[in-house]
């Protein structure tokens, strides 16, 4: 996985379409200087046949490492499955996944890890541009809901047509299968709307749509 290719749809580092989330990024600027705070690119290449898209960075994880799902919990636990499903490696710099891309629905770190609607639709467009530039691509793992929409808007789907399910596909018109998760943040986990059968049974089936 090369993680320092700039894929098509990468937001700039100084994006300010979003002027809380900017202001936000500056915040933590000042706090703590040694963190990525920014805009955080995705993680993959051209060649991908699974992305998997969260919702957006963690505080303390992405926007703290720069690598999406690197350097916290959700992270440990995405990363974790996919190394059961033979879908990753660990490394000394992170995780080696070939063959996928992850990204997320908001590039921005938001305040208590809420974007508005606001930001949401107006991170679309990058995320509608990375997708479209991955040729091989089979199948979208969205995790959680805002992901799950993220996702339809940007491959060009009706939302009324596909309702957000766990472990449930949808075969959106370009040919692309929508996987739906929970999302695989501490809290779905700790509270057990999301336990580890129910993430790996997701994340298994994509398998049966990559030939
Ligand atoms: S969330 Fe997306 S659109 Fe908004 S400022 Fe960040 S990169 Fe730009």
């Amino acid at each position: 996985m090369t993680d320092e290719t700039l894929h098509p749809g990468t937001p700039p580092k100084d994006c300010a379409l979003c002027p809380r989330l900017a202001a936000y990024r500056t915040e933590q600027m000042a706090r703590h200087s040694g963190w990525w705070n920014a805009p955080v690119p995705p993680l993959g290449d051209a060649s991908a046949w699974l992305a998997i898209v969260g919702l957006a960075p963690g505080l303390k994880g992405a926007n703290r490492t720069g690598k999406p799902f690197h350097g916290d919990e959700a992270g440990k636990m995405l990363f974790g499955m996919l190394a059961e499903l033979g879908l990753a490696t660990e490394t000394p710099d992170g995780w080696d996944a070939p063959g996928l891309f992850i990204t997320n629905a908001v590039a921005c770190a938001p305040p208590g890890n809420l974007p508005e609607t606001a930001e949401k639709h107006n991170c679309r467009s990058f995320l509608a541009e990375q997708l479209a530039a991955l040729p091989a691509l089979k199948v979208v793992v969205a995790l959680g809901e805002t992901a799950h929409q993220a996702a339809i808007k940007a491959v060009g789907g009706k939302l009324p047509k596909y309702r957000f399910g766990h472990g449930v596909a949808h075969k959106l018109p370009s040919g692309v299968v929508l996987m739906d998760s929970y999302h695989c943040s501490r809290l779905n986990t700790n509270t057990g709307l999301l336990t580890p059968d129910m993430f790996k049974a997701a994340l298994e089936a994509t398998l049966a749509y990559r030939a």
